[in-house]
């Protein structure tokens, strides 16, 4: 059975009228950047969030520059990050101009261990960037309690992780100020490119709007060194037909994973995913590890299973990164997870004879 990594088609077909419809009403309405289905969506979201403020932008990675320079995060200031995230984390921290300082991750959940964070905060530091990876929440609580007692802002990079919570509480609204992404294939995509900031600060989310829009309030007066990151009305109004279906979705991805536990448990060598206690986890990916994940991954292609590897490379050994002069064996527990990681197919509307038949490829795999 051909099973491909993802698919968007049971997601979008019940919604196809809907969808439409709501390209018919930004058509009509002749309004196309940052209008009235940008503010219905900032709402609809920022209550699905329980924050007190969301604010649209142009994509996840503008999130999280537009949340690092509301909080006045520039060159001298260090920020902690995880040394395994996908690399638009870093870029974030870059692009404002501040310094990297990366944390292992807790080998287990692929999360930042708040335990681990202590021993990399300087007088110089000034944040925290938590990654809730695959869609796992990480141990806010520990990690806003770290924040407080070293008067450090925490920044959620929740693009992978829209729905989770930690102890009941939403990941994205434990934070000063987040960053959460739509790309099309997120637990809640648009049609095209999109992000959003979460706040529960008037001010800050006042700050990002000023940012977002050329630094600008009043029209062609600028207060601020800002950018071109507007949400467009369109991706706004496809965003409000999706998101009431973001926990349907969500659910179905558990229910998804947990066939994947019980069809896959007791493979040697086969390392399925922990979620820590308190934490909940909405399976952006489904990532199992295996020290055989090369020869895994070649087998699965072979027999059409759409496996990805996220990620292959962590940050500090990407080229664009070469002037750090980081090299392998810097961050061991990185370098071991981007070895032995394995995404599985993973999306909304995935049956259980496709998992099966994933489970069966894998079951089918004969190392040397
Ligand atoms: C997707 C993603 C981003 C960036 O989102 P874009 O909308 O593609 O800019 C940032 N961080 C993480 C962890 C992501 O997965």
């Amino acid at each position: 059975m051909n099973v491909p990594a993802f698919s968007f088609e049971p997601q979008h077909a019940p919604l196809r009228e809907a969808l439409m419809a709501a390209f018919t009403r930004v058509y009509d309405s002749q309004w196309y950047v940052l209008g009235n289905e940008v503010e219905q969506f900032e709402q609809e979201y920022a209550s699905f969030n329980q924050v007190a403020h969301a604010v649209g932008v142009a994509n996840g990675l503008d999130a999280l520059v537009l949340a690092l320079r509301a909080l006045g995060i520039g060159p001298g200031d260090e920020v902690i990050v995880p040394s395994n995230t996908y690399i638009a984390t870093w870029l974030a921290v870059t692009q404002v101009g501040a310094t990297l300082v990366p944390v292992e991750p807790d080998p287990a959940t692929s999360n930042l261990d708040p335990n681990g964070i202590g021993v990399a905060i300087t007088p110089r530091t000034k944040a925290i960037m938590p990654v809730h990876l695959y869609g796992q929440a990480c141990r806010m609580p520990e990690i806003m309690a770290l924040a407080t007692e070293h008067g450090l802002f925490v920044v959620e990079d929740n693009a992978q992780a829209q729905g989770a919570a930690f102890a009941g509480i939403p990941t994205g609204s434990f934070g000063h100020v987040n960053g959460t992404s739509f790309y099309p294939s997120k637990n809640l995509g648009a049609l095209g490119d999109a992000g959003a900031v979460t706040t529960n600060s008037a001010e800050l989310a006042q700050k990002v709007r000023v940012l977002r829009n050329y630094g600008s309030q009043q029209k062609y007066y600028n207060e601020a060194l800002g950018y071109n990151s507007r949400l467009d009305e369109l991706q706004a109004a496809l965003l409000r037909v999706k998101l009431p279906e973001l926990p349907r979705w969500t659910q179905q991805r558990q229910q998804i994973a947990a066939w994947y536990d019980q069809h896959l448990a007791n493979i040697p060598q086969l390392r399925l995913p922990i979620i820590a206690d308190g934490a909940t986890h909405v399976f952006h990916q489904y990532v199992v590890h295996t020290p055989f994940r090369a020869e895994l991954h070649q087998h699965l292609t072979s027999l059409s299973i759409g496996v990805q590897v996220h990620y292959p490379l962590p940050p500090h050994l990407q080229q664009a990164y070469q002037s750090l002069q980081l090299p392998a064996g810097s961050f061991p527990v990185a370098e071991e997870l981007a070895a032995t990681c394995l995404s599985l197919p993973m999306w909304p509307g995935m049956n259980e004879a496709q998992v099966q038949a994933v489970a069966g490829a894998i079951r089918s795999f004969q190392h040397q």
